[in-house]
């Protein structure tokens, strides 16, 4: 699978980063880091926007993240406008901060800025693959 599969709708072509898809194959939600300077990237980047090195490395982010801060999308753009209401979120994990949505089990009224998150790979229909914010 590539990013061609990723999300319920593709906006990705081919890049070289599509080895984040591969992870999500095999359970893992994956960010990069430049080896040069030491910044962390999600969505994944293979070259440092800071420095310019190419010289990138992937980690697992894992354990418990902190809700920052979300947004309830009643009516979707194109390619969601049958997905909605979704919830997107942003996630502070301990080395990087990522954006996604959380999991349609959480009830809305259940959201607090602050809540412990996990991020985690899910299937979507139509063998595609994304991944989304579940309770800890
Ligand atoms: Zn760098």
């Amino acid at each position: 699978m590539s990013f061609e599969n990723f999300g319920i709708v593709s906006f990705t072509a081919e890049t070289k980063a599509s080895d984040f898809v591969s992870y999500l194959e095999k359970g893992q939600v994956m960010a990069t880091r430049c080896r040069k300077c030491g910044t962390n990237y999600f969505p994944p980047r293979m070259d440092c926007s800071k420095c310019l090195s190419s010289d990138v490395e992937w980690f697992e982010i894992k354990g418990e993240g902190k809700l920052v801060t979300y947004t309830v999308v009643n009516y979707g753009p194109t390619g969601f406008e049958n997905d909605a209401p979704y919830t997107l979120a942003i996630v502070d994990f301990d080395k990087v901060r990522v954006f996604g949505r959380l999991s349609k089990g959480i009830k809305e009224g259940d959201i607090k800025p602050g809540m412990k998150l996990k991020v985690l790979p899910v299937r979507l229909p139509g063998d595609r693959i994304g991944y989304e914010f579940q309770r800890v």
